[in-house]
């Protein structure tokens, strides 16, 4: 099958304009998305190159010279995309400085005439900036977007396409090497950088939305006051991570944290005040417990923890560290040192098995045995608590 090269790069032209042109809506329409104007300028600068190769015939300095120096300032672009995609300062210095070196390269007659001279140079500035993108994006990856991989996948592999020109040079023909053209190859070369623009296009702005919808998510589960996990979390979260205990017969632990006479607090410091030491309490326990555990703001100064496979005595450990260095701490409210402390119950799945309700229940009621004891202790939720706490709501109630 012959690939008329120039119905691809007319059709490539009109995809590039249309998708530039809907990437500058996207970026005008979200300021806090840079990447989509470095993307918009990927796509012009292409368009820039499809349109002088399509004017003039494959030779000369405007053709080779401004035409691939454009497509070489849209690799860089993309490159900076990447690098703004993944909250990093763009790099102007590729932008400007290796289009440039290009370019005067070609007015040397000897390199303008010379297609392996010219494909060792492309390949040699195009390919690293195409894995650089790649790598702007892996490194990104602790955010958990599905289409980071194969827009990871896709750069790496159009990287090693350009870079296998230069091995290529005395066994294919033009573009993909430097044999004389034959017909199809330079529609077939054509096509691939089509396909990879339309891909990585979709690839981006999809990768652009899932963020979009985490922040959203994040947003959604988070307390705007302590960054905290809100109380909607809790329950998602520790029904999916109860059932995966369950499944596993594994034990999990949980942490109920009450901050002691926080309301008198309030009321000497200011509800600002009050905010401050939630703020600093939330920053401790985070300290305190491993990243593979989970903090919660469940209410006002209430707060759970989950702590997966941990057993009651490495719980135990956990609260009781929470409590030390809170008591110790000091926290600055508008110049006066505060000190505060928290009750702490525990309650285990080895001693309530795995529903969150119940375990959320007993470690409450372990709370309460704490305040009752005298606060700003570590109290272990036990089978036989029921007995004596069993009507702990009616006993709170009563204000007991
Ligand atoms: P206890 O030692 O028995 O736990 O007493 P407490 O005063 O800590 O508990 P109580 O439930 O009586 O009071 C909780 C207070 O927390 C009442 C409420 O005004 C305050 N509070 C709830 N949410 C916030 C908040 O977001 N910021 C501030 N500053 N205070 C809050
Ligand atoms: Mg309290
Ligand atoms: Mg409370």
């Amino acid at each position: 099958m012959q690939i008329d090269s120039f119905t691809v790069l007319l059709f490539g032209l009109f995809i590039k304009l249309v998708l530039g042109a809907l990437f500058v809506v996207f970026w005008r329409k979200n300021r806090d998305a840079p990447w989509f104007g470095w993307w918009s300028a990927t796509l012009f600068l292409g368009s820039v190159t499809s349109i002088l190769f399509m004017l003039r015939s494959g030779e000369g300095l405007v053709t080779l010279g401004i035409g691939n120096a454009a497509l070489i300032a849209a690799f860089a672009c993309c490159w900076q995309g990447a690098r703004a995609f993944d909250r990093r300062r763009p790099l102007w210095a590729p932008v400007l400085v290796l289009p440039a070196l290009w370019f005067a390269a070609c007015c040397t007659p000897s390199f303008l005439t010379n297609v392996p001279y010219r494909i060792v140079l492309s390949s040699c500035l195009v390919a690293p900036m195409l894995a650089m993108a790649a790598v702007e994006f892996w490194r990104g990856r602790r955010e958990r977007l599905p289409s980071r991989w194969p827009v990871i996948v896709i750069f790496a592999s159009f990287a090693a396409f350009f870079a296998t020109r230069i091995p290529m040079i005395g066994v294919l023909p033009f573009p993909f090497g430097a044999q004389p053209v034959q017909p199809g190859w330079l529609g077939a070369f054509n096509l691939i950088m089509f396909a990879h623009t339309i891909l990585l296009s979709v690839l981006l702005v999809s990768m652009s939305k899932e963020r979009l919808e985490l922040d959203q998510r994040t947003k959604a589960q988070t307390d705007p006051l302590t960054g905290a996990l809100n109380r909607r979390a809790f329950m998602s979260r520790g029904t999916r991570l109860l059932q995966r205990h369950a499944y596993e017969r594994a034990p999990l632990c949980l942490l109920f944290l009450d901050l002691d006479h926080f309301k008198s607090l309030n009321d000497r410091f200011g509800h600002s005040g009050g905010d401050d030491v939630l703020t600093s309490f939330v920053g401790l326990v985070n300290v305190c417990i491993r990243p593979t555990d989970f903090l919660f703001r469940i209410g006002g100064e209430e707060f759970c923890c989950l702590l997966p496979h941990t057993t009651m005595e490495q719980a135990h450990r956990v609260a009781e560290r929470i409590r030390h260095q809170f008591e110790m701490m000091t926290v600055d409210v508008a110049g006066t040192p505060v000190k505060a402390t928290a009750s702490l119950g525990i309650a285990s799945t080895d001693a309530f098995g795995y529903q969150l309700d119940t375990l959320m229940r007993r470690a409450d009621t372990a709370v309460y045995a704490a305040k009752r004891a005298g606060r700003n202790r570590v109290v272990v939720a036990t089978a036989d608590d029921s007995d004596t706490w069993g009507t702990v709501v009616p006993l709170r109630a009563a204000g007991a």
